[in-house]
């Protein structure tokens, strides 16, 4: 049996122990160790990481009333070795899960309603609770979850016998057998949990729940804790500062501000719209009939303008109607004809105009890097 350390303290970050047994398994070596302070996962929370006499831990697992440590090389048996937490990972873990009772506890103090799902992510942990939530209320249980940090008050884990247990009111997920392990947030929480914890609320730094949702009749939430609370905010602050500076906004009002651009947006989507179908109507207005061939040069048309003007100019032009966007050595073209298989014609065209593309019959479309003069002088001959 091995002792579980992090049952009676979840601070401890390194420990020694004795080697009971060494087994090869697979290309490692499985160890039984009189103690440990790595937790093997459970109740929501994954398992430790860290080193054993300096060799990164492979895995963790629990058999029986043992803890499993895999490493990569053997350790002798009835030796004292060193194991390491990689404590930040783990105090952000607990933070989270300490963050985690004391939301649930305020919620179910103040709403009377479940916790009946949890998962802790690398984005942040999930809760679903059993009935649905309004933003408001989700806001004030929030506040007085931090209200319970700010107390800093002591998380105590308890090991009721049966009798004491019966008497306690407490939170569980699931029915219970064995030895119960409660964890006690003075005036906060009382729930089953086989976890490591902080020792005082306080620790926990701050809750912050970034997502809601309705979900199976209840709310999910999402919140965060901590350290990630922290960077959260500060990435989210790095963020809210371009915006601001991007549209001359008050840090506290980008919300309101950007909602005003996005629709001034819109009006100008509209307007372009507009403008662009007065253009098209005066550039087609300009078109002149003719018994040979059109040709239209555009520094800046877009492709489906473009491509209108040049299906207005095909059924003016005698043979057919080509539309050049860009500049000398970079143009895109469409050339439309009611007359004239263009599809056939297109290795002609495309070699006379130093051009690449194809389409149908009825119009084809590509690149040129040909020059105007060149362009002009060829379609007059055609
Ligand atoms: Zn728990």
């Amino acid at each position: 049996m091995t002792e579980k350390l992090y049952y009676a303290d979840g601070r401890l970050a390194g420990f020694e122990a004795r080697v009971l047994t060494c087994e090869r398994e697979g290309g490692a070596y499985a160890l039984r160790l009189d103690r440990t302070a790595f937790f093997p996962g459970g109740g929501g929370q994954e398992a430790d990481e860290g080193w054993l006499a300096g060799q990164k831990l492979l895995a963790l697992r629990e058999e029986g009333e043992d803890i499993i440590h895999v490493v990569e090389k053997p350790l002798e048996p009835g030796s004292t070795v060193r194991g390491e937490l990689d404590w930040p990972l783990r105090f952000r873990r607990m933070q989270g899960h300490s963050g985690e009772h004391i939301l649930s506890g305020t919620v179910h103090r103040m709403y009377g309603c479940d916790n009946v799902g949890f998962h802790m992510g690398e984005e942040g942990m999930t809760i679903d609770f059993s009935l649905e939530l309004t933003r408001e209320q989700l806001l004030a249980a929030e506040l007085e979850a931090n209200r319970a940090i700010w107390r800093n008050v002591p998380v105590r884990t308890l090991l009721p016998d049966a009798a004491e247990l019966a008497r306690l009111d407490f939170r569980s997920k699931k029915e219970l057998t064995g030895q119960v392990r409660l964890v006690d947030i003075e005036g906060v929480d009382l729930c089953a949990c086989c976890a490591p914890h902080v020792a005082y609320t306080g620790e926990v730094g701050c809750i912050k729940v970034i997502d809601s949702m309705r979900h199976r009749g209840g709310t999910r939430l999402t919140l965060i804790c901590g350290e990630q609370a922290l960077l959260d905010y500060q990435l989210l602050h790095e963020n809210n500062a371009r915006v601001s500076a991007a549209l001359s906004a008050k840090r506290q009002e980008t919300g309101a501000a950007i909602e005003r651009y996005a629709a001034d947006q819109e009006e100008r989507k509209a307007e372009v719209t507009r403008l662009k179908r007065e253009l098209l109507r005066l550039k087609t207005a300009a078109l002149k009939k003719s018994e040979g061939c059109i040709c239209i040069f555009e520094e800046d048309m877009d492709p489906i303008t473009l491509r209108e003007l040049v299906n207005a100019g095909s059924e003016l032009a005698g043979v057919l109607c080509a539309g050049f966007a860009g500049r000398d050595g970079d143009y895109k073209y469409i050339i439309g004809s009611r007359t004239r298989p263009l599809r056939a014609m297109s290795r002609e065209i495309n070699a006379a105009i130093d051009g690449r593309g194809g389409g149908s019959d009825s119009m084809i479309q590509g690149t040129s890097k040909s020059d105007r003069e060149a362009i002009e002088r060829y379609f007059a001959a055609l």
